[in-house]
């Protein structure tokens, strides 16, 4: 399966509206053979996490991002199922707080970089801070508008220092959310997944696209790409992740490092 279709070329315009949130039933052989697929590309991941660590040169940082049940929890949870945990670190970006508002926005951010060696997983992120904080003018247009320059910044630091970056953008339709969002109030297992204030954002809905789509627009870069995800569908959109990210590790290449002693000379007693 080819998943440059999925990147967002540098420079190239972004509107979700033209991207599709679903592919067909057959896609990567239907359901059974994507999920059976699924699975072998993450016991694949792996095994690439277990050189990454041994290796400790290089980070990978993976930024999710979507509609409210878009599915980065699921992606998460699905996508790493065979990751050692102690090479993965999850960090979950909510409102800040008081201690983090009193600093520039990146402060709170920077700190969660991968470590050399690690993956980390942005569940939002920086993002937010011109997604969200535009969509609810929590600060004027001319502080958020220029803060596209200062995370393409960020990212070039982050990748000039040995991170490799990769953004995904979990991509579901209105009608998609409508269904997640009744399912979650069917049933007791989801209830605490609900959040009445998901209603007032879903109200946004098109100022989350336009926001979506300059953020998008502005800060797909050749070291840190955009791929947009059809999401509707849970084994396409896993199916698909999985592969990006397979792939961007083999292309990182990670090796076991050399060690400086002769392993047959030594006996153990
Ligand atoms: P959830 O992902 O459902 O746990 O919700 C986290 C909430 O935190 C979302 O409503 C986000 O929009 C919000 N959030 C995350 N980052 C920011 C930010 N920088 N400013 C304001 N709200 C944020
Ligand atoms: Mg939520």
């Amino acid at each position: 399966m080819d998943v440059s279709k999925y990147r967002v070329a540098p420079n190239a315009a972004f509107a979700p509206g033209a991207w599709p949130t679903r592919e067909g039933d057959d896609f990567a052989g239907g359901k059974k053979a994507a999920r059976k697929e699924l699975a072998e590309l993450a016991g694949r991941l792996g095994e690439l996490q277990a050189r990454l660590y041994a290796e400790g040169r290089q980070s990978l940082l993976i930024v999710l991002q979507g509609m409210d049940t878009a599915g980065k929890d699921g992606t998460i949870r699905h996508v790493f199922r065979a990751v050692n945990p102690q090479g993965v670190r999850v960090t979950s970006f909510k409102k800040p707080t008081a201690l983090e508002l009193a600093h520039d926005y990146l402060w709170r951010v920077h700190r969660h970089a991968p470590a050399r060696g690690e993956i980390g997983i942005f569940n939002r992120s920086h993002y937010e801070d011109v997604l969200v904080v535009r969509v609810h003018d929590l600060v004027p247009p001319e502080v958020w508008g220029r803060r596209y320059d200062h995370i393409n910044a960020f990212e070039k630091l982050l990748s000039d220092e040995g991170a490799t970056i990769v953004k995904f953008f979990l991509h579901i339709s209105k009608d998609e959310q409508k269904k997640r969002l009744e399912a979650r109030l069917e049933n007791p297992k989801k209830h605490w997944k609900f959040n009445p204030a998901d209603l007032s954002e879903r109200k946004r809905w098109d100022d989350y696209t336009a926001a979506y789509g300059d953020a998008i627009t502005k800060t797909s870069t050749e070291h840190a790409p955009w791929y947009v995800i059809p999401a509707d569908r849970k084994w396409q959109r896993n199916r698909i992740v999985a592969q990006v990210l397979v792939e961007t590790l083999e292309a990182m290449n990670p090796r076991f490092p050399r060690v400086d002693f002769d392993p047959e000379a030594i006996h153990v007693e």
